[in-house]
């Protein structure tokens, strides 16, 4: 994508967003961390569903160290891979208290030396917590960058290396919320919804997905029977130009 339609991409997803923020909810850094923790291969909803009633009363990570593994394993099972996770929460906690004191690091490294955070979680804790100009790249940002052409890569180290190089002031804080957003919302991983998205026309791929009511169904297509004789199917013919065709081919019975 070029570097005009590149910013032109973000200013149409700033427009119709001007205050993206995480889905996940919290009220300080840790709890931010610790929710970004729970999230992997999970929904953020199923994330704030089970921290909720939690957050309500552990802030920090004494708190949860008090908590213990066992109760949180048992408060978070609705997660998925709840028991490493729990492991992973107390001893982070635990880290946090004897080399940080009890504060979430703002640099990556010390972030990414803690138990159970890797680099899309350090970029998340470091864009939302801190405002630094990070991109965390997961499933919905790099399927988005792949399909639109936006910053195309093998592996979320590549996409993150080109979202790095290619997003223009002033979206590259936001840019990895907009991202995340539009891939949960409009550009779905089963079907995206072309048909309202905001950045179609600069997008690359193909064939964008029509409104659900010019969709052919493909039932519908192959009886030809039921449909509109002047309805077309996906190869361009009309069902009463397929059953005449079929007619002319099929032997006469006798009688
Ligand atoms: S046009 Fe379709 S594929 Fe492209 S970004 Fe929009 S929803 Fe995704």
């Amino acid at each position: 994508m070029k570097r005009d339609e590149v910013f032109e991409f973000f200013r149409r997803l700033a427009e119709a967003n001007p205050s993206p923020t995480t889905e996940l909810n919290s009220s300080n850094p840790y709890q931010l961390l610790v929710a970004v923790v729970l999230s992997a291969q999970a929904t953020d909803a199923g994330v704030n569903i089970a921290t909720r009633p939690l957050f309500e009363h552990i802030t920090a990570p004494e708190q949860m160290v008090e908590f213990g593994e066992d109760a949180f394993r048992t408060a978070i099972k609705t997660i998925g891979l709840f028991s490493t996770k729990a492991h992973n929460v107390i001893a982070l906690s635990r880290a946090l208290i004897r080399d940080h004191g009890s504060q979430v690091p703002r640099t990556r490294e010390e972030l990414q030396a803690l138990p159970g955070v890797g680099r899309k979680t350090a970029n998340v804790v470091l864009n939302t917590a801190f405002g630094e100009e990070t991109f965390a790249v997961d499933t919905h940002v790099f399927r988005v960058c792949n399909r639109t052409g936006l910053a195309p890569g093998n592996n979320v180290e590549a996409v993150e290396v080109k979202l790095e190089k290619i997003v223009p002031q002033p979206f590259r804080r936001d840019a990895h919320h907009w991202l995340i957003l539009h891939g949960r919302y409009t550009c779905k991983a089963r079907l995206p919804e072309c048909w309202r998205c905001p950045v179609s026309d600069l997008c690359r791929y193909k064939p964008k997905t029509l409104p659900p009511g010019e969709r052919v169904k493909p039932k519908a297509a192959r009886t030809g029977a039921r449909a509109s004789s002047t309805a077309r199917t996906a190869t361009g013919r009309t069902a009463s130009t397929r059953n005449a065709n079929r007619s002319r081919v099929r032997p006469t019975r006798l009688p």
